[in-house]
């Protein structure tokens, strides 16, 4: 191991806290984490030189590859003008157009306003404040509660968390927060009583954290029908699945469903800096409008950073240039054939999950058993992966293929074949 190499482990492990990380291992004797220090394209590069397919995107983030130059040059061009001023009693160019660019995607008169925060999390307490208040403002002050799906997940921070569906992480945060009832199905949302509902909170076609499970068809937009029959709002957390990743630019386009709050965070970007948005309708944004009281207050000291937003309109201008979404079902053509290939010759691989180009690959015992949980036997594939060179992270045994949209033909075998060597 080179000099420099040790001496990052050493400090990190000296240091640092790493999120959803078991520290004692992590700093444990024998423990070396990858020092990452270069990207491009697909491609992340450790401090050792040896070079790996970004599987999963860099945690769900990256669209088009590392180092873009048109991304890097817009960041830079930014970068030479300021890097950050107060979106609090300013404004500035960058975030007026991208606001405009962002709403374009949907009809108009649907989703209208903007208002930009920093990470997934954020988007969805943005959107969860706008609800409730939205209710105070107009009559309504029953209805104060939330609706989230078993399984679920929606960031991390304390009224995200209140909506998170996965025991393990949110269990033991469940008495503060939101009132929040988590049903599992359409049928069981339609035994409930709305009346004092706010808002229903989902992630559209496929539940990310949940082992990357895909919900029926045509659920969102039965989803959406129960949420107008029933006054209740619409809240579509796409942090991971917008920007391309089931094949349509926004999830909800694949239904046709134009929700009350959009949620968009990790690609917005492109993967390159902490950037999120909330997108709302006119009907609810004109609720806050009048008395001074009846003002949004709410925000962050980095909102609508303009590094961020530089890199998030070049990320739209790439889409258009490459042809992103154009080129992307003969890739996902592509992931599919390699992943039954994989399923058709390891019998350790039980079930493949896949939405657009997002995929997950659920291991088990031959005889379709669970592995037990402290095996950590997902965990072990991705690391024996990692020699073939791929770097991607399990949720429990589903191992998660989603490299970034600009992956080639041939880097998608290559990721096919580094997790074949590994399950062999
Ligand atoms: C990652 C994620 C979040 C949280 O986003 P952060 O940027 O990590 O705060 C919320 N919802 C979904 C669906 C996610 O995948």
């Amino acid at each position: 191991m080179r000099e420099d190499t040790r001496r990052w482990i050493d400090g990190d492990q000296a240091r640092c806290w790493h999120p959803f990380t078991r520290q004692a291992e992590w700093c444990g004797r024998g423990h070396e984490p990858l020092v990452l220090v270069r990207g491009e394209g697909s491609w992340l590069w450790d401090s050792e030189g040896r070079r790996y397919l970004d599987g999963n995107s860099s945690i769900w983030t990256n669209i088009h590859g590392h180092a873009h130059p048109a991304i890097n040059a817009a960041i830079q061009d930014q970068l030479g003008k300021v890097a950050h001023t107060s979106f609090l009693g300013f404004t500035h160019p960058l975030a007026a157009e991208l606001a405009e660019r962002l709403c374009g995607f949907f009809p108009e008169k649907t989703l209208e306003r903007v208002f930009f925060s920093d990470d997934g999390s954020t988007a969805i307490e943005c959107a969860l404040k706008m609800a409730v208040q939205y209710r105070q403002q107009t009559g309504q002050p029953a209805r104060n509660s939330f609706v989230a799906f078993s399984n679920g997940y929606h960031g991390d921070t304390l009224g995200a968390a209140s909506l998170g569906g996965v025991g393990r992480f949110f269990e033991r945060f469940r008495s503060i927060g939101y009132p929040v009832r988590h049903v599992g199905s359409m049928d069981e949302l339609r035994e409930m009583s709305a009346e004092t509902i706010a808002g229903v909170v989902i992630e559209p076609l496929i539940q990310g954290v949940n082992e990357m499970r895909p919900w029926p068809a045509g659920m969102l937009a039965e989803l959406r029908q129960w949420c107008d029959a029933s006054g209740v709002h619409l809240i579509l957390d796409e942090v991971m699945t917008g920007f391309g990743r089931t094949g349509e630019m926004f999830a909800c386009q694949r239904e046709d469903v134009i929700p009350d709050f959009l949620c968009l965070a990790k690609g917005l970007t492109g993967g390159y800096l902490p950037l999120a948005a909330t997108l709302t309708t006119g009907k609810i944004y004109d609720a806050f409008l009048g008395a001074a009281d009846r003002a949004f207050y709410y925000g962050h000291s980095y909102t609508a950073n303009p590094l961020g937003c530089a890199a998030a309109l070049a990320s739209l201008d790439v889409f258009e240039r490459e042809k992103t979404l154009a080129r992307l079902p003969e890739k996902t053509a592509r992931l599919a054939t390699g992943l039954a290939a994989l399923k058709s010759r390891h019998p350790l691989v039980h079930e493949i999950r896949q939405c657009g180009f997002i995929a997950g690959i659920e291991l088990r015992r031959p005889d379709g058993e669970k592995f037990p949980p402290g095996e950590l036997f997902g965990e072990a594939i991705c690391l024996a992966a990692r020699v073939h060179g791929l770097l991607t992270r399990p949720i429990l045994d589903t191992l998660v293929l989603m490299p970034p949209l600009s992956t080639s033909l041939e880097e998608i075998d290559h990721a096919i074949r580094a997790l074949d060597l590994a399950l062999g």
